[in-house]
């Protein structure tokens, strides 16, 4: 019998916006999450209040569902397995994780798939960075990323010399377990691409999008990339491999880069929905967040076809501190053709916080078209 009853580890706004394909579906959520006004409270079944990483309430919320999944990766995972032991289903399965967590070991993990990677070094505290510079073959730019936790652009920097690095290593030390330094890849685009595998083994993509961040945060996403075929499916092939590798359940958000000689590398696998993905709630016939509740449900999976010749997505970013809920902006943007607005109900707006997002539905795929409208959207978003 199909799964009903989903437990998700995390109440953002990944999860908030799974709820309206749970209603569709017949399906029920209930959550973990700390914070009372955190998004998916609102569309919760039921609601467990504590940290993600607090395994005492995940063995809780394992009573009330048939299957436990994620929308933030940053769990204890020793002690999620305690209860996988036991019998919970927990759909990633959490061995398929263990690779996943630290950026280096998800790197060399990408690696030994032979999947193509940007050049990496493990700079562990008490190595002498110069060494490591010079044994890698890596030259300025680095790129120097916190080996956990980094989400956002939060613990990845761009490095343009010795000096700097050795600062960073020296200040940041303390607070971080661990370095991963790589070379920086000069990228024409960035990309990415939303894949679902389902519980019989079944593996579907979406249109292959291109990203564009700003000081490490996605700001904009159009679908689909203007790439050539060949690139795009070589981008299929690299996320059929990883999801089959991984005999993994759900929705993977894959990020790449794609070089000016045509080459695509991986720079991450974040194995849940993610921002590449939101333009699928109104441009797709199946959305990531439907696709995800449906693999995890044991069900067969959706159409990943657009119902329009292209789109774009633009994050709307926190810009200042306030607790305004920007409803005149909001209805400023509503009034473009074909835009969808999804406000995430957050209570309070700090810089770079992600407040919500809008997809506009274009007649035709033109990425200065896609540009145009963006800086619309932006300009009503940002103007004081
Ligand atoms: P996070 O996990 O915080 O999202 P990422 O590793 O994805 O961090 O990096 C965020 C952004 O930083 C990327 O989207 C890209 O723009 C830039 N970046 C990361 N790694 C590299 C690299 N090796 N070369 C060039 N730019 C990079």
């Amino acid at each position: 019998m199909a799964r009903k009853r989903v437990g998700i580890i995390g109440g953002g706004q990944l999860a908030w916006m799974m709820g309206s394909a749970a209603k569709t579906l017949g399906v029920e959520l209930v959550i973990q999450t700390p914070g009372t006004n955190d998004p998916a409270v609102s569309i919760a079944k039921e609601i467990i209040f504590a940290p993600v990483d607090d395994a005492n309430a995940t063995a809780k919320l394992a009573q009330r569902c048939d299957v436990i999944t994620f929308e933030n990766e940053f769990v204890n995972l020793d002690a999620l397995s305690k209860l996988a032991e036991q019998g919970v289903c927990f759909r990633p399965r959490l061995e398929a994780l263990i690779p996943l967590l630290d950026k280096y070991h998800q790197r060399c993990y990408l690696r030994d798939l032979g999947l193509p990677v940007p050049k990496f070094v493990d700079i562990s505290q008490g190595l002498k960075s110069a060494e490591v510079i010079s044994s890698s073959g890596l030259g300025f730019p680095v790129v120097l990323k916190a080996r956990r936790h980094g989400y956002d652009g939060q613990g990845t920097f761009i490095i343009k010399e010795q000096s700097h690095l050795d600062q960073k290593l020296d200040s940041d030390s303390k607070n971080v377990s661990g370095f991963l330094l790589e070379e920086y890849v000069p990228f024409e685009r960035e990309l990415a691409v939303i894949a679902a595998r389902s519980t019989n083994g079944e593996v579907v993509t979406y249109p292959v999008v291109e990203t564009q961040q700003e000081e490490q945060v996605c700001r904009r996403v159009i679908a689909p990339a203007e790439i050539p075929e060949q690139v795009a499916l070589k981008i299929e092939d690299i996320a059929c491999t990883l999801l089959n590798s991984l005999q993994v359940v759900g929705i993977f958000g894959i990020e790449l880069f794609l070089r000016e000689d045509g080459k695509v590398l991986v720079n991450e696998l974040a194995p849940r929905t993610h921002n590449s993905g939101h333009f699928s709630l109104d441009a797709c016939k199946t959305s990531q967040f439907e696709q995800h509740l449906r693999a995890v449900c044991d069900r067969t999976l959706g159409n990943t076809a657009m119902i329009s010749p292209s789109a774009v997505m633009v994050n709307l970013l926190g810009y200042e501190n306030s607790q305004s809920d920007y409803t005149g902006k909001r209805q400023q943007i509503e009034q473009i053709p074909q835009a969808y607005v999804h406000w995430y109900g957050k209570n309070e707006s700090r810089p770079g916080r992600k407040l919500g997002h809008v997809t506009v539905l274009l007649d035709s795929p033109n990425r200065d078209r896609a540009m145009a409208t963006a800086r619309e959207i932006e300009s009503i978003w940002y103007s004081k």
